[in-house]
């Protein structure tokens, strides 16, 4: 699965979501009913109830569950209502009994409604007794145990209005009546929303699926297809998919609705691209590539594409980026894109992450979810390769650059180690562990054994382990295999162990010698978390004639010191030139260095290294040839680094540079240098912002514009805005930078013409752009004491039915902090954490609760200390009046014999 496409700058709510169904373990045993077959075949109910685990409890070891018998086909027969949004369907599984005599057998399904259950084998009836079905369960009993071996057919009748799992897109939610489709997305447990199955990877089966649908739509599913017909009673299209080879139930896919297609062809694979109907001018954009990336994969993989077919098909508001479902990947129809975007959109990582997929998850799949980075280390990496491929090299190490930058050394606090068993939920393993940091695992091994023998280890583990599962020890013994090295302390330390290394080098030049002197230790917290990494570092040595020395020594303690003979003092020292060792490295050069360093042609990582230590100089020369390298570097990746580097050093002489450079041919530099001219303040950029807001052809560079003019007050920075806000584009992506524009602003004129704007025209803002407007009218409102006109507009939203808007305007009212919005708040929060809307809701609930004054926690205090005074008057009162009873009692009594009278007590 790819994670969700948005700009860090513009998080779009909905695309933060939660993407994975909730682990049943972790939600604990649910109310259960207990059907029980009468002699009438009809089904009762009654209520049971097992304890959940307790809050604060460590969170428990994850391991595969338990196979009770070998699944060898499953046949889902379903009828999608597209009014109501449920589906009717029989779900067929056929099976063997695994080691023991079968007498109940469990499946995962969560909420469903059973209608009838029943069993079958080799033509005759088996009998079926007590069938239990609970919240995230069906467990049918058989009277007569079934040996194993035996191959039995259960045929379990069922429907449901899957709150996860199973989605549609009808135009009673919002969405265009010509785009009206269903979908579903397994991974990682929400198959079993809509059907019943063992919902684990841990056991393959071969899939059927027949799917009833009105005739103009289409239905596209797992595998080939195998038939298509009418049924003159209902006058509805049976489609029926089958797919041969064994896959995991998260991987199993319905789409079904209105599409467009585009064909193509690799080999004899059937290649396919489709859209909704109203996107279908823009598809050709996105799917240009496939062709090319299945040919790459077949060579670098060394195995054929292993599916009947391949299908890509758009989906309206998905949850993640792209889903790999064996042979149809789903993709976020956020990645059609117009070509006048340039370079800025492409869904070509996304296109090549799902397809390497196709082998590597699907072909063979992680055996539970601690080794989650079989697949999508794989995923990350293979993109990579093949943007190596299609792009140069120098693609390949720009992409391990702003992973290892961005994604993972980041994360230096974080030791839990990528194999990891103590999540509470799947959902936590797809993290920047599984995917940048797996992809850089693979990367060095590719280094360590050279890409020869990696690619032969590659095609060996899949060949093994086709249509199977597996582990990362499956993967290291192949490799050890093949390359007869034990890779005992790799996967210890990169595996089994976190985070990585940090380096502190340093370098001397011993001229009586004619020795590099260098020393290099390891800096990062060694604990039992952590380990101090073994690995091999090489040393460029640059020498005056130009001529370069490469030395590699072994690396395993905490600290080394190395003497390296040389023929004269080098001009340049580079660690690690190929950039093979995920580590945060302090190397500080000298300037004359960083400058030969700029001038490598053939080492994209060490230019970068010397841009960044250029921008820390700071001197006018530094600034100049930072200047310089942004024009004239053959490399777009060292050319935004450069523009990122004057924007950092914030000088005029910066700013000049900056002004210099904004004639870039890639659009990415150039959406660099707009976002870096935005980090400035000066008149003169406005000016130059709002030139470019209007003039650009780049709709994705206008939006960076506007949203750069936020901080200015002048009109004409504020009429841009407008201009934005109210202008034209595909999928509004200048009107949402208008709006992200107006997010930062602040400014009060600003929101009420947002608000206008959504009234007037929010209809044609796709689903993620509407829901941002209304976040943004809920964070500057927050500070309004008049809240009744944006409360009102936002309460209007949450009546919409497109996940992204309502979750927004709910998020939103959060946010407004307005007290008169907690019932519907409190309303949709009773749908509960496990539903995407009732977890917004409940989110929103506590922002309201933080908001609320500070009057009635003081309140509360002085209560408090009121009730504790009070009480500490009545007991004074108490004693008091004890004292005086005492004194008048004894003024009462008569005097006692004078020997024996104890001392009376002193008054207080
Ligand atoms: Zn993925």
């Amino acid at each position: 699965m790819a994670r969700s496409i948005h700009r860090s700058s513009y998080p779009p709510l909905a695309l933060l979501l939660p993407i994975a169904a909730a682990c049943a373990g972790a939600l604990g045993a649910a109310e259960e009913e207990i059907l029980c077959r009468c002699h009438h075949g009809a089904l009762h109910a009654r209520a049971d109830h097992a304890a959940a685990p307790a809050k604060g409890e460590p969170a428990p070891r994850q391991y595969a569950p338990d196979r009770a018998v070998d699944m060898l086909h499953i046949k889902i027969d379903c009828t999608p209502d597209f009014a109501r949004h449920s589906v009717r369907a029989t779900t067929s599984l056929s099976f063997t009994p695994i080691a023991r005599p079968l007498s109940t057998l469990r499946l995962d399904a969560v909420d469903l409604t059973v209608h009838s259950v029943s069993a079958e084998a080799a033509g005759a009836a088996v009998p079926v007794g007590d069938v239990v079905v609970a919240r995230d369960s069906i467990t049918v009993a058989f009277p007569e145990p079934i040996p194993p071996g035996r191959e039995v057919t259960l045929h379990v009748d069922h429907s449901a209005e899957p709150r996860r799992g199973l989605y549609f897109r009808t135009p009673d939610m919002g969405y265009p009546a010509g785009d009206t489709h269903v979908w579903t997305q397994g991974e990682s447990h929400e198959a079993r929303h809509w059907f019943p199955c063992h919902d684990y990877p841990n056991e393959k089966c071969t899939t059927e699926m027949i799917c009833h649908v009105p005739p103009a739509m289409t239905v596209l599913s797992n595998g080939r297809l195998v038939g298509e017909e009418t049924d003159a009673a209902t006058g509805l299209k049976a489609v029926r998919w089958l797919q041969d080879k064994p896959h995991v139930s998260y991987l199993v896919c319905l789409v079904a609705g209105h599409l467009a297609k585009l064909e193509g062809k690799h080999r004899d694979v059937p290649l396919a691209f489709w859209t909704q109907p109203s996107t279908a001018a823009v598809a050709a954009n996105s799917f240009r590539d496939t062709p090319g990336i299945m040919a790459f994969f077949e060579e670098e993989i060394g195995v054929p594409f292993p599916w009947a077919k391949y299908d890509q098909v758009t989906i309206q508001d998905f949850v993640a980026g792209g889903m790999e479902n064996t042979s149809l990947t789903t993709l976020t129809d956020q990645t059609l894109h117009e070509k006048a975007t340039e370079t800025l959109r492409s869904s070509r990582s996304l296109d090549a992450h799902e397809m390497a997929h196709q082998w590597f998850g699907d072909l063979v799949t992680c055996k539970d979810w601690s080794h989650l980075w079989l697949n999508e280390g794989f995923a990350t990496y293979y993109s990579h390769l093949h943007a190596s491929h299609l792009l140069g090299k120098d693609e390949l190490l720009y992409g391990l650059w702003l992973d290892a930058e961005n994604k993972i050394l980041p994360n230096a606090d974080d030791s839990r180690p990528i194999v990891f068993k103590g999540y509470r939920d799947p959902r936590e393993q797809f993290d920047w562990r599984a995917y940048p940091k797996g992809s850089w695992i693979l990367h060095m091994l590719r280094h360590t054994l050279g890409a020869d023998l990696y690619r032969q280890a590659v095609r060996t583990y899949l060949a093994r382990h086709a249509y199977g599962t597996v582990t990362s020890d499956d993967f290291r013994q192949v490799l050890e295999e093949t390359s007869g090295r034990p890779l005992d302390r790799f996967f210890d330390q990169w595996l089994y162990h976190g985070r990585h290394p940090d380096l502190k080098i340093d370098y001397r030049w011993q001229p009586e010698e004619k020795l590099a002197h260098v020393t290099i230790r390891q800096t990062q917290p060694v604990s039992a978390d952590v380990l101090l990494f073994a690995f091999p570092a090489t040393f460029r040595f640059v020498l005056p004639d130009g001529t370069a020395v490469d030395r590699t020594v072994a690396v395993d303690g905490a600290a080394h010191e190395f003497d390296f003979a040389l023929p004269a003092q080098p001009v340049l020292v580079r660690f690690d030139p190929e950039f093979t060792v995920l580590a945060r490295v302090d190397f500080d050069l000298p300037e004359a260095m960083q400058l030969v360093q700029l001038e490598r042609a053939d080492d994209p990582i060490g230019r970068i290294r010397a841009v960044k230590a250029l921008a820390g100089r700071k001197t006018r020369g530094a600034v100049e040839r930072l200047g310089r390298v942004l024009r004239e570097d053959p490399f777009r990746g060292v050319r935004e680094q450069a523009a990122a580097a004057l924007q950092g050093v914030g000088s005029d002489e910066a700013l000049d540079e900056l002004e210099r450079s904004l004639d870039q041919p890639d659009a990415r530099v150039r959406r660099r240098v707009v976002e870096a001219l935005a980090g400035y303040y000066r008149p003169r950029v406005m000016e130059r912002l709002v030139a470019v807001a209007r003039d650009d052809a780049n709709p994705a560079i206008r939006a960076e514009a506007l949203e750069g003019l936020a901080k200015y007050g002048d009109p004409r920075a504020r009429d841009a805005i407008l201009d934005g806000l109210r202008s034209e584009s595909f999928r509004q992506e200048v009107a949402a930078g208008a709006i992200a524009a107006i997010a930062a602003a602040h400014d009060d004129a600003l929101l009420e013409a947002l608000m206008r704007t959504v009234k007037a025209r929010g209809d044609a803002f796709p689903p993620r752009v509407l829901a941002r407007a209304l976040e943004t009218a809920g964070q500057l409102a927050g500070a309004r004491s008049e809240k009744d006109t944006v409360r009102e507009f936002l309460l209007a939203h949450t009546a919409d039915q497109r996940l992204p808007v309502r979750s927004a305007a709910l998020a939103a009212l959060g946010e407004l902090g307005d007290p008169r919005a907690r019932p519907v708040l409190e309303g949709f929060a009773q749908l509960g954490a496990d539903d995407r809307v009732g977890k917004v809701a409940t989110e929103a609930l506590e922002k309201l609760r933080q908001r609320q004054p500070a009057v009635p926690q003081e309140v509360k205090e002085l209560r408090g200390e009121l009730s504790r005074v009070a009480g500490e008057q009545r007991k004074l009162r108490d004693e008091l009046e004890g004292i005086e009873r005492r004194a008048k009692e004894r003024a009462a009594a008569p005097a006692p014999p004078a020997a024996s009278s104890p001392p009376a007590p002193a008054a207080p």
